[in-house]
Parts: structure tokens; sequence; C-alpha cells
């Protein structure tokens, strides 16, 4: 598998359906970057998300493909195709070992899931497991991301316990840690920009220029 060469060693991965990437993935992974002052974010589009229905997404080339236009004029953010080389469903613990594996042990990978995805970490496969490759950053809504965010590590990751000055939960030493980032939602979705094309509703302030030039070109979500 080949990875960017340039990732660095403080590496965060967002992984997605990305039918289309919109401007809130782009605003997740920047201030994700900056909070924890990450060298890289690497995207990646899952092959077969577990999470959905396999007819109603679109094929893997275009979201990748759309991915790397978004990504193409910004500095530290990369693509990775890994788990459509890999093949099957796509379970973020095969995809976080493969990557702490090819990247060594002096990168630190930092798993970046929103709350809503993080509250159902109890249905995901190898949950506790996730923690031995990553850190996860949970992203939540100012005004209660800290205390959603301990309801589910309190039900989920026992052992783990909330070092304040950190401002994060640590497990045992050598395992990752789980850092809660507030961030105010931004009001776009995938499932919106697709519904607009639909109804012939101009998507240009929802996904940067050349990914609405790609869907245009492409014909997708007609
Ligand atoms: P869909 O509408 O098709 O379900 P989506 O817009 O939620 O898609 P995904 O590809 O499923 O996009 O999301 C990938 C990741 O980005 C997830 O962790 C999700 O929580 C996060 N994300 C998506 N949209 C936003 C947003 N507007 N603000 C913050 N995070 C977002």
């Amino acid at each position: 598998m080949e990875l960017p060469r340039n990732l660095g060693r403080r590496v965060g991965i967002l992984g997605g359906t990305f039918d289309p990437v919109h401007h809130g993935h782009l605003a997740v992974a920047e201030a994700v970057r900056q909070a924890l002052a990450l060298s890289s974010i690497l995207f990646v589009p899952a092959f077969l998300p577990p999470h959905k229905p396999t007819y109603a997404i679109s094929p893997f080339a275009h979201r990748a493909a759309m991915l790397d236009l978004a990504v193409a004029d910004r500095s530290g953010f990369f693509v990775s195709r890994l788990e459509a080389e890999r093949g099957g469903v796509s379970y973020s613990i095969d995809t976080l070992r493969t990557l702490q594996q090819t990247l060594g042990k002096e990168a630190q990978l930092f798993f970046i899931i929103g709350m809503d995805a993080f509250a159902e970490i109890h249905t995901w496969k190898a949950n506790r497991h996730l923690l031995d490759y990553a850190s996860f950053v949970v992203i939540g809504r100012p005004d209660h991301c800290r205390q959603s965010c301990g309801q589910t590590v309190a039900a989920n990751f026992p052992g783990y316990t909330l070092a304040e000055n950190q401002g994060c939960w640590q497990g045992e030493p050598g395992r990752g840690v789980i850092y809660p980032v507030a961030m105010a939602p931004m009001k776009v979705s995938s499932t919106e920009i697709r519904e607009a094309v639909r109804q012939g509703s101009s998507i240009r302030a929802l996904v940067p220029g050349a990914v609405a030039d790609y869907i245009e070109a492409q014909g997708l979500y007609r």
C-alpha cells in the first residue's frame, strides 16, 4: 500500500463515505489539525461502509476523485485509497491497524469521529482495540461535547479516566487517548447536497468549486 511520504508524525485520519466531500468535512479537518497541532490529515473514503446500504452510494472512484480535487490546493491534506485496495467491508479497525503498521511506531494516529458516531461505538467491530492503534478525536457541539463524550467513554472504555490537565481521557500507558474537540456544527451534509443536485439547486456554496464542476461534468446525483 502506498501512502504519501510527507504525512509527518501526528496524522489525523478522517474516514467517511464522502458522497460527496463538502465544506463541513474540510472545516472539521482544519479545526482538528489546529486544535491538536497535527502534521497532516488523511481522508480515507470507505469502500463499503458497514453502516450504509451499498446500493445507495456512488462508485468509489468518483468519491475518491472528488476528495482529490478538494484537497489539491490544501497543504497537509491527503487522500488514501487503502480501503478500496483492501476490498470488502471497510472496518476502521483494519484501516487503523494497517496505517499504524505501515507508518511505524514514531507516527501517532488521531482518528477523527463525530459525537453521533462515537455514541454508537458499541456497534463497531473490535471497538476497544481501536485504541491500540490510534487516539480518538471526538467532535461535538460546544455546549455538551465533554459531557456526552464522558458518558460514552464511561460506558465503553473501562479504565479510561479524565486527565483534567491534559483535556483528554487516558487509559493504560501506550494506548490511545480520547480528546473531545468542541466545534459548532456546520449545517451541511452529503445527503442535502445530493438532494439539491436532484432538484436542480446550486451546491456551489456547499462544496469546493472543483467538486461542483466534477459533479456536473459526470452527471452525478441527478
Ligand atoms: P451523509 O449525509 O451521506 O450521511 P455526511 O455529510 O454525514 O454524509 P460522511 O461522509 O458520512 O458525510 O461523514 C464523514 C465524517 O464527517 C463523519 O465523521 C461525520 O460525522 C463528519 N461530518 C459530516 N458532515 C459534517 C458537518 N457538517 N460538520 C461536522 N462533521 C461532519
